[in-house]
Order: structure tokens, then C-alpha cells, then sequence
């Protein structure tokens, strides 16, 4: 990080801030807007913004010109870390929770039912196939305080836009509405929408899918010639525009189903990546990405339109690591590259992704920070920034606030250890992919695999590809970060598979 301080900052934009309309609250002080834009299954070189130390021929493909002038006004995090599919790292925003402990650690759609693959030798526990629930008494769902429950008690105006995959059909958990959002546009239990096309009524039927995928609620735009992710733009301005006008505080969760499968055809952007020498289905993802690119840049220009720009915060992440096992156009596990394999996978193509943070009068535009962040830390950060001090909530937490490395000050533990746990079988094959366990602290990384019980230790610093194993050379290394993985496990109570052959848990690594 640069030596140009906060107080430095705050003298050249303070003009600016002070000349903001802000929203008081009944108490008088100034609440923030903030934005949550978050992307699903968006790798980390899925981007013309570069987060590693060079410009990749991935940063070259993509067009993302709304996120380089959000990083050209923000913090870039070059080492920001979610969970490795869907649902844990929602339920750990919302939450706090490491996955570990909310023990939603696979993705959930249907009540009472594991989307675990079968395994050879393994079997897994009853995690929390039902995902979160606001209320208690919910079998196999994590009981908790979501955190727009809590924003909206502070008088926030909470706004869900796009994919929830908070909880499975037929429970509290699947509506956004029962978590504390005064709005839902388009958000229930599935993971992935039926279609991206209007034409297709955003369902599923046109592969002869199960209506279950059916995106619900924009029936205005069926049979029309619209992307999902503008029809989600256009209503998700709308309920902030209507925010403004309230004079409320607003919380908007702008969730995309943009840039998972099912791939569609974007007539707005395809046919240039099509052009630039791209098959089909490597066009129609490049222009996913823009079109998602496309709606933070709405989303910044109403923003500057009603003049709120100076008082309301943007967090710019990802859910995952991007696709590889799918042999996207032909070419697998390249897709995340320098790092190694995508989503579903313990190796940072899995869980690594892009975070850009905005924060005017606070952040310093155009900086970096090298720290390493993960998903639960968005729960206390945002409360922070909400200005929600002492909250106490059912569930106890493991994230810890960003804020500090935001304001560039000190507060934010220095080799801070951060922790993954996969007791489940996603069904795919590849580098770091399978039940398992993981630890990070440093430039460190160890990797428990359950199906064997062998472990996997990276320099990720030296060895950001993870292609060599250093457990048999670093035994003292290992011994150390098993202990303190196994410990952290412990701690948490978490689930482990049972192996068919002996009928026993799995043993906690270092053990
Ligand atoms: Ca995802």
C-alpha cells in the first residue's frame, strides 16, 4: 500500500463529501448507501481489470470497462477468497459464519435433499441442506440474524436483486422477503435461472428443464427481446430510485445469475468476441461478463444522476472461482489461469475471486490491498459501515471487519489464518476438487483431502499455479498447519464424511 495517508485523502475529497446529500437517520446521523454487487460463478481473470502482478491474455479478452473505473475509484483486493460454490459463501455473507460452522457446505435447492454426488468410498453428513433459516426449528438449516434483517431494523431500505440460493423450496430460508429485504426482484431458492432470454420467459423449458429453474417474478419482460441481467438492472434502479425518493438508507443486494450456465446469446455484446476470433461458447460467456459489466455501470451513472455518488459504498465480488470442469470451448482448466483449476476446487482457481471496494472520502481511489480477505468478513464490514455497533446475534460469527484496511490504518490482524471446509462430493473431476478440508495463513496454504487423507502444502506466493506439493519436503510446515487446521475444526464442530470401508468419521487432519 501507498504512504499517501487517509488525512491526505480526506483534505482533497472532503469538499466534495460535504456537498453530498445525505440520508439522516431517525437519530440523526448520516447512514451510507451500500451496494453489494455480487457475481456469480466470476473468475478471477474474467476481467480487462488486472488482479494479478501482470495483464493476462484473459484480461486482454475481457471487456469490463464499468469495473476499471470502479477500481480507478476504489480498492482492489488482490487476494480475496469465497467459498468454493454457491450457497456457503452466500449464507456466509449473510451471516458472518465460516462455512465450517453454519454447515451449509454444499449448494441447496430441494427441502430434505443433498445435492452430494456419490462418492466411492466416502459418505457425508446431514449438513444443512435446507440452508439458513430466520426462524428456529427448521431440521438441517442453520438458525440465524441475516444481515439485512439487522439493516432493515436500522432503518435501511434492503433491496434484493437476482439470485437468492440462500435456502431450499418450501422452507423460510428460500424467500428473500423472510430475511429482512423489503424488496425481492427475482431471487428464490435455485442457484442458476431457467434462461438468461425473455424470449424464453427466463425458464427452463426450452431444454425441457425442470420449472423449478424458472426465474420468478419479471413476467412483464417474457416474450420480450431482453437479457436477464438488464431486466434485473432496470427493476433493481427502479426500487433504489423509489429509496431516494423515500429519503431511506438503502441496501441494495445486487446478486446476478450472470455469469453462470445455463450460456445464452447476448445480441448486444456476442457478435465482437464472435468477430475477435472466440467460438460460440466462449463469446456468449465474454459477453455475460460485459453485460454484467453493463449494469454496474447503470448502477453508477443513477447513482451520480441523483447526486448520492459521495454517500453511498459499492463491494464488487464474486461467489466462486470461475468454470473450468465443463471443458469450456474446448479447453479445460485453463480458465482462471495463473491460477490453477476453477470452481468446486480447493486450489485458487476455486475459491480465489475479484473484489473492488468504492467507498469516497474513505478509500484511496485507485489503490491495492494484498491482504487476504474472505467472504464472512463482508457481514461485520458492512454492519461497520452501517454504523451498527454492538450487535448481538444468534449465530457466533468468524468474520472480521475489513474496514481498517479500507481506511488504510491499523486494526486488521496481520497473518491471519483463513479457513475452508468441503465435506461433500460437488460430482466433477480435476486439480483440488473433492471433499476437503484447507487452511491459508501467510503465503502458506494446506490442503486435507478426505477421501485419502493426504495433504497438500503450496507457497502460494512463490507458486501461485500450486504445482508443487511441498508436504513431503515441509514436514515440520505441515505438522504445524494440520495441527492448526484440525484445531479450528474442532473448535467449530464441524461435520466430516464417513468412510464406507471402516464405518468411521473421517480423522481431523493433524491427528
Ligand atoms: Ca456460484
Amino acid at each position: 500500500m501507498s504512504t499517501f495517508t487517509r488525512r491526505d485523502f480526506l483534505k482533497l475529497a472532503g469538499a466534495a463529501v460535504l456537498m453530498t446529500p445525505a440520508v439522516l437517520s431517525a437519530a440523526g446521523e448520516t447512514k451510507l448507501n451500500i451496494i453489494v454487487f455480487l457475481v456469480d460463478d466470476m473468475g478471477w481473470q474474467d476481467t480487462s481489470v488486472p488482479f494479478y502482478s501482470e495483464i493476462t491474455p484473459f484480461n486482454r479478452r475481457y471487456k469490463t470497462p464499468n469495473m476499471e473505473r470502479l477500481a480507478s475509484s476504489g480498492m482492489k483486493f488482490t487476494q480475496a477468497y469465497a467459498s468454493c460454490v454457491c450457497s456457503p459463501t452466500r449464507v456466509s455473507l449473510l451471516t458472518g459464519m465460516n462455512a465450517a460452522r453454519h454447515r451449509v457446505t454444499n449448494w441447496t435447492l430441494k427441502k430434505g435433499q443433498t445435492t452430494d454426488a456419490k462418492h466411492p468410498s466416502l459418505t457425508f453428513p446431514a449438513w444443512n441442506v435446507n440452508g439458513l433459516s430466520p426462524v428456529a426449528g427448521i431440521e438441517q438449516s442453520v438458525h440465524v440474524d441475516p444481515l439485512p434483517a439487522i439493516l432493515q431494523k436500522a432503518g435501511y431500505r434492503t433491496i434484493h436483486v437476482g439470485k437468492a440460493h440462500f435456502g431450499a423450496v418450501e422452507t423460510p430460508g428460500e424467500k428473500p422477503e423472510n430475511l429482512g429485504f423489503d424488496v425481492n426482484i427475482g431471487g428464490h431458492a435455485p442457484g442458476g435461472p431457467g434462461s438468461y432470454l425473455g424470449t424464453q420467459n427466463f425458464s427452463a423449458a426450452w431444454r425441457k428443464g425442470d420449472k423449478i429453474w424458472d426465474v420468478p417474478g419479471l413476467e412483464k419482460y417474457h416474450g420480450k427481446d431482453i437479457f436477464l441481467t438488464e431486466a434485473l438492472t432496470i427493476e433493481g434502479l427502479k426500487a433504489v430510485d423509489q429509496a431516494v425518493q423515500d429519503k431511506k438508507p438503502f441496501f441494495l443486494y445486487m446478486a446476478h445469475y450472470a455469469v453462470h450456465v445455463p450460456f445464452a446469446k447476448d445480441s448486444r455484446f456476442y457478435d465482437k468476441y464472435k468477430e475477435a476470433g472466440l467460438d460460440d461458447t466462449e463469446a456468449m460467456y465474454s459477453a455475460l461478463v460485459e453485460g454484467m459489466d453493463k449494469s454496474l455501470g447503470d448502477i453508477v451513472d443513477l447513482l451520480e444522476k441523483r447526486g448520492i455518488t459521495g454517500n453511498t459504498i459499492i463491494l464488487f465480488m464474486s461467489d466462486n472461482g470461475g468454470l473450468s470442469v465443463h471443458g469450456r470451448g474446448g479447453q479445460p482448466n485453463t480458465h482462471n489461469r495463473p491460477l490453477d483449476s476453477g470452481k468446486g476446487s480447493a486450489h485458487e482457481g476455486g475459491i480465489r475471486v475479484p473484489m473492488i471496494v468504492k467507498w469516497p472520502g474513505v478509500v484511496k481511489p485507485e489503490s491495492t490491498c494484498s491482504e487476504p480477505v474472505i467472504i464472512e468478513d463482508y457481514f461485520p464490514s458492512i454492519l461497520e459501515m452501517a454504523g451498527i455497533n454492538g450487535t448481538k446475534t444468534i449465530q457466533t460469527t468468524d468474520g472480521i471487519s475489513f474496514v481498517p484496511l479500507l481506511k488504510q490504518i491499523s486494526g486488521y490482524p496481520a497473518d491471519r489464518a483463513l479457513y475452508w471446509h468441503f465435506p461433500n462430493n460437488w460430482g466433477q473431476s480435476g486439480p483440488g476438487i473433492g471433499p476437503h478440508s484447507a487452511v491459508r495463513k501467510g503465503d502458506w496454504k494446506l490442503i486435507y483431502y478426505h477421501a485419502d487423507q493426504h495433504y497438500e502444502l503450496f507457497n502460494i506466493k512463490e507458486d501461485i499455479g500450486e504445482t508443487k506439493n511441498l508436504a513431503d519436503t515441509q514436514p515440520k510446515r505441515l505438522r504445524e498447519y494440520a495441527s492448526m487446521l484440525g484445531a479450528f475444526l474442532a473448535k467449530v464442530d464441524a461435520q466430516m464424511p464417513t468412510d464406507k470401508k471402516t464405518g468411521k468419521l473421517v480423522p481431523l487432519p493433524g491427528q
